[in-house]
């Protein structure tokens, strides 16, 4: 690189801080003026919305398991881009440059340590603005046009906004958690960029459960349960909530239609059989589940208010239900209730190194783009991972 380039990042997610900060870790710094754009008056709102529960930032897994978690490109993409930069890179970042710590826990998921996202981005934001990027607030991209190699962006429909780039990077976040359709879908589908319809991710789920045992169960948890549905199994924790329920293994393998839950996985209906024989005295089945099964509060009430008489007072018939509770999903919730979007920018609109096909110079990462991965640390490691892509294929192109 022979002379200074201007380089913009718009949107201030895990994905375009990460592309911000590669770009201030290059060699070539000295030669970038790195500016960062977001729409509203803080930074990184989904991140800290992320933080709320906890800040899971990656999995434990090999580079080729962590791949086949993904929906999008194919498994061999996947695999390169986390092989350039994985779960040790971004651990190692928020160690290292950041201070923080990190640490793995029994669900081999990644946290950081104060579980906590204010701090992280409080320190992510400070050591790119000691590194010289230089931040801009309420700056919601309306337009940008290219001629010859020059990128022109304006800000909030104003055209006094207008500034010209060599580079530009776009990570503009995908449908969830938002009230409305992203304004920069309007802004690509003009510039006739294809996209996907959004559709909620990791959601819960409606169920149609009836009065007597929202009034017991809701907002308690069905603990080390598995579901099971026509997308696969999870095992983990739901909480039974007034319109269906919520947790890992909705978000994993929900499906509208039928579905299934062990509410006792680690026994056999063998051993269900052995434990709920053992007392002499002459207790009804659903008693003897209540006082030897050691089920969840929430699961009793879900055997005593969804089950027929005839299954409550056959033991055999129990047994068999515990094991394999039908349940109804009857429909995902909305997106503004997602933990994550399928949809936005068609991948054939990008090309191996993310740069838009129709703008070169134009690159784009992150959730706004048509992939999608469970939660569990694979989304948060995805954007980061494609962030720190995007800004080693701008370093390339000069
Ligand atoms: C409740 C919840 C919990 C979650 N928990 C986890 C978790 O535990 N682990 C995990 O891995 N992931 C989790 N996620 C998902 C994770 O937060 C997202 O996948 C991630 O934030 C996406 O990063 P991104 O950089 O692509 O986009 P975003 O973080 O959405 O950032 C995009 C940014 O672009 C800005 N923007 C949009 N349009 C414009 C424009 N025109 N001009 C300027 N700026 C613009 C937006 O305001 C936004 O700040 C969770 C999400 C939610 C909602």
């Amino acid at each position: 690189m022979s002379k200074s380039k201007r380089i913009a990042i718009i949107g201030s997610g895990p994905a375009g801080l990460m592309a911000a900060t590669q770009l201030v870790l290059s060699p070539h710094l000295s030669l970038l003026e790195i500016h960062l754009f977001e729409k509203r008056s803080g930074f990184g709102r989904k991140l800290l919305i992320a933080g709320s529960s906890g800040l899971n930032i990656s999995h434990e897994h090999s580079i080729k398991d962590f791949s086949d978690h993904y929906e999008g490109w194919t498994p061999e993409f996947w695999r390169n881009t986390l092989t350039a930069f994985g779960p040790k890179e971004w651990i190692s970042f928020i160690e290292s440059q950041l201070g923080m710590e990190t640490f793995l826990g029994t669900s081999q998921r990644y946290f950081v340590k104060e579980m906590k996202a204010s701090t992280l981005l409080k320190k992510w934001t400070q050591f790119l603005e000691e590194k010289g990027v230089i931040f801009h607030s309420q700056s919601a991209l309306s337009e940008f046009t290219k001629k010859d190699e020059t990128i022109s962006l304006t800000f909030n429909h104003d055209e006094s906004t207008t500034q010209e780039f060599d580079r530009v990077a776009l990570f503009l976040g995908g449908g969830s958690w938002e009230n409305e359709e992203p304004k920069w879908v309007e802004l690509f589908k003009s510039k006739k960029i294809n996209l996907i319809p959004f559709e909620p991710s990791n959601v819960g789920y409606e169920v149609a459960w009836n009065e007597k045992f929202l009034k017991e169960a809701e907002g308690k948890p069905l603990k080390k349960v598995i579901l099971e549905t026509s997308k696969g199994k999870k095992m983990g924790e739901l909480v039974i909530t007034q319109y269906g329920i919520e947790g890992t293994p909705v978000y994993f393998c929900g499906m509208k239609g039928q579905a299934f839950l062990d509410l006792k996985p680690d026994l056999t209906e063998e051993q269900i059989l052995i434990k709920l024989n053992q007392t002499k005295e002459n207790l009804s089945p659903m008693r003897r589940v209540k006082h030897l099964l050691g089920l969840s509060e929430a699961a009793e009430a879900l055997l005593f208010h969804h089950t027929t008489n005839e299954i409550k007072t056959d033991l055999h018939k129990l047994i068999t239900t515990i094991k394999k509770f039908p349940i109804t999903l009857t429909q995902p919730r909305p997106l503004l209730e997602a933990i994550s979007s399928k949809g936005g920018l068609d991948l054939k609109e990008v090309s191996s190194v993310f740069e838009l096909k129709k703008f070169t110079g134009i690159f784009c990462g992150g959730e706004m783009l048509d992939w999608d991965a469970p939660t569990g640390g694979f989304l948060i490691q995805a954007c980061v991972s494609q962030g720190a892509a995007v800004a080693r294929s701008i370093l390339t192109s000069f």
